[in-house]
């Protein structure tokens, strides 16, 4: 059976066959991955019969504090009772939803419309928002619309030169690697800007290596050295965009050598990546984490979109700027509603036209819609406290281990009165809550991704999940006739979209709103007009294509692999150019914490580590976290290799084994974030976050590093 890979944004092509005692993996020719898998990829059906999956929902029992197996009816009871005693003591706003962007299109849109509707609660956000929400908001105020990538993958192998910014994508995403492959065989030059040597910066034909914090200054040295030496397209600049009078202004003052001065990148090393660039007859930028998770992650992407507007490659084949999605639906996830500002189609909560559209298709007055909830740290910081909600329910996400000051997040979630996850294995938020239910993995249900070219996949159904398993839509479907029955919620108004309205409140109702396929006829609906525009995408049309790139407004109108050819989606058609300044890191080195600290991936293990830290083969291959050092660093700490370090910062501390490497700079320290308890990353990285998109600081803080 045809199918994705459930992890990254990459969404390999794979095909799954059912053997004796297990499901066999075999890598499908798919346009993203070209028959390529990673580690990943090829160990992901270890978890479908691994022992430890949740088969039926937990209740903490009172007396004993511990989670016990429960019937859906307990746990159900047991959720509906809780948010109905949280609503009436403290309104509607004291329950929240925190999803995740792994969830497929329908999840993602069925939990914003439980969370707005049959909770008719403000309160949802979801982890996306630590993921790529820094290059959303920096493309909607440049472009006017946020999709990763606005041109297939494909593009990147023709680009003479690619400057990929914080991107690790040889152990991120290897089969993206093939690309590049072949842009380097075709004469291309690849320039990786990154404070590591990692396996990608290997690769590539110069390496600028700045220090952590300090992308923007380069970003405006580049667009000074390129105004400079007359690489700047003035006639795309005049005809369409609008604003580089004020930016030009701004990079007047970044001269190579105060960048140099700053970032520690050479003069030379910027004058060469700006002629690179500006000579070159195709020519891409790419945005990662390493430039999008800071306080000023949105003016650090927006510099970089600034240097391609200048250049005049958005829109033009091979040539453009784009960002590398992380998580599987990190894109869709956001696009149909877990958003706290947004509504499905990526449509503004507080926009009365989008409000009232929407609301018309969930079949509720557009006044009873809540407005816009606050971003996903702030939502998890204010959990348990006199202002904050009391009750929060967690579909795919992990944020004991995933959110930035992760031990105060803990306290929070250990703050509530109720905590309910859906998950299939006990994650370290699992471990914590008042019931959790068990949930279908990605090859039990169906349904569809939306990956990093903003191209709508299939995921389809090898098996159904085990007996006392249930998919979340069922989950959302459920407890929304319980609330219905209490009369806390309005009734199902399931819409097909050729079909007739279906009767409220009948159980025919549940069963469509557990249907992927009804829901997914519902959010073709909701999303119309919308800039992420679905009306025109159907399952069958996806099944017989490699896919249906959004926006796609028509059955039979053409869809969108490739956006600005000739216009951006703002209501002039102009891309808007923002003056961006470089500022320090939310936290400083000093004496007492006076080295940086970055976090990051590896190749066996995917975020929280909850599934990948689970498969054997992931394990043995990545099987602890570890703190990378500078030789020079370590030698002044007294710290040989392999042994254990504790890494502290104001916030708290981690400890792992320290692995020292000459791939990273002497005043900077780096470890992996996919490990909880006592190696959990987490602990020490600053919760401060970007003003425009709420993005926490993960790739920078201060921290001191000692024998542990
Ligand atoms: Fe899965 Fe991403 Fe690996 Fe592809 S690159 S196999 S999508 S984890």
């Amino acid at each position: 059976m045809a199918t994705h890979c459930p992890y990254c944004a990459l969404q390999c092509g794979m095909t799954l066959r059912e053997e004796a005692d297990s499901v066999s993996v075999l890598p499908r020719d798919f346009p993203t991955n070209r028959g390529g898998l990673c580690q990943k990829g090829w160990t992901s059906t270890e978890l479908l019969g691994h022992p430890d999956r949740l088969t039926s929902p937990l209740l903490r029992d009172p007396a004993s504090g511990e989670l016990r197996p429960a019937s859906w009816d307990a746990a159900l009871d047991r959720i509906t009772s809780g948010i109905r005693d949280v609503q009436e003591q403290h309104g509607r706003d004291a329950v929240a939803v925190f999803g995740g962007g792994g969830l497929t299109n329908e999840k993602a849109y069925a939990l914003g419309r439980f969370a707005r509707v049959a909770l008719g609660t403000r309160h949802i956000d979801y982890n996306g928002r630590f993921c790529m929400s820094s290059a959303a908001a920096a493309g909607m105020r440049a472009f006017g619309v946020d999709r990763g990538l606005p041109f297939p993958l494909s593009d990147l192998g023709r680009a003479d030169t690619l400057l990929l910014v914080g991107a690790n994508p040889a152990e991120t995403m290897p089969p993206l690697m093939r690309w590049l492959t072949e842009q380097r065989e075709r004469g291309g030059k690849l320039i990786v800007v990154d404070p590591r040597v990692t396996a990608t910066a290997r690769q590539a034909d110069l390496h600028l290596q700045p220090l952590p914090g300090t992308d923007l200054a380069v970003a405006n040295a580049l667009l000074h050295v390129a105004l400079t030496e007359g690489y700047v397209d003035g006639e795309y600049i005049a005809t369409r965009t609008t604003g580089f009078t004020a930016v030009k202004r701004t990079v007047a003052g970044w001269w190579p050598a105060r960048a140099e001065a700053l970032s520690g990148v050479p003069v030379a090393d910027l004058a060469e990546t700006a002629r690179a660039l500006g000579t070159a007859g195709r020519a891409i930028i790419l945005t990662a984490r390493g430039a999008e998770q800071h306080a000023k992650g949105v003016d650090t992407v927006t510099g970089f979109v600034n240097l391609a507007l200048a250049l005049g490659l958005p829109g033009r084949p091979g040539s453009g700027y784009g960002c590398l999605t992380g998580q599987g639906n990190g894109q869709g996830g956001r696009e149909h509603g877990q958003k706290a500002d947004q509504l499905p189609g990526y449509r503004r909560i507080d926009d009365l036209e989008a409000r009232a559209h929407v609301a018309r298709v969930w079949g509720v007055p557009a006044d009873e819609l809540p407005g816009p909830g606050v971003p996903a740290y702030q939502l998890l910081d204010s959990l348990g406290t006199e202002a904050g909600p009391r009750a929060l329910l967690v579909f795919g996400s992990n944020p004991v281990v995933s959110a930035p000051r992760a031990a105060r997040v803990e306290g929070r979630l250990r703050d509530l009165d109720l905590l309910v996850v859906a998950d299939f294995l006990l994650s370290e938020t699992a471990a914590l809550a008042d019931v959790v239910l068990p949930t279908a993995q990605w090859a039990e249900e169906d349904g569809t991704m939306t990956n990093l070219e903003g191209r709508v996949l299939r995921r389809r159904a090898l098996r159904p999940p085990p007996a006392d398993v249930r998919t979340d839509l069922a989950i959302l479907a459920a407890l929304t006739t319980r609330l219905q029955t209490q009369g806390r919620a309005p009734s199902y108004r399931l819409v097909h979209s050729k079909g007739p309205l279906l009767t409220a409140g009948t159980p025919s109702d549940e069963a469509d709103a557990a249907d992927p396929h009804a829901v997914f006829a519902e959010l073709r609906r909701a999303s119309a007009g919308g800039i992420a525009d679905y009306a025109g995408i159907s399952w069958d049309r996806i099944d017989a294509t490699d896919g249906v790139f959004w926006p796609c407004p028509d059955d039979e109108g053409p869809d969108s692999p490739r956006l600005f050819t000739d216009r951006f989606a703002t209501a002039d058609g102009l891309a808007r150019f923002h003056p961006v300044e470089h500022r320090p890191a939310a936290e400083e080195v000093c004496a007492d914490y006076p080295l940086h600290f970055t976090t990051g991936r590896v190749l066996a293990q995917y975020q929280s580590g909850t599934q990948t830290r689970r498969v054997a083969a992931l394990r043995r291959a990545a099987p602890e976290a570890f703190v990378e050092l500078h030789p020079d660093l370590a030698e002044r700490l007294g710290v040989a290799d392999g042994e254990p370090v504790r890494v502290r910062s104001r916030r708290g501390e981690f400890q792992a084994p320290a692995r020292l490497s000459p791939g990273i700079r002497p005043d900077t320290v780096f470890a992996p974030f996919h490990w909880g308890g006592r190696a959990r990353a987490n602990s020490v990285t600053n919760d401060a976050v970007d003003p425009i998109s709420g993005m926490p600081e993960f790739k920078i803080c201060a921290v001191r590093v000692e024998k542990a």
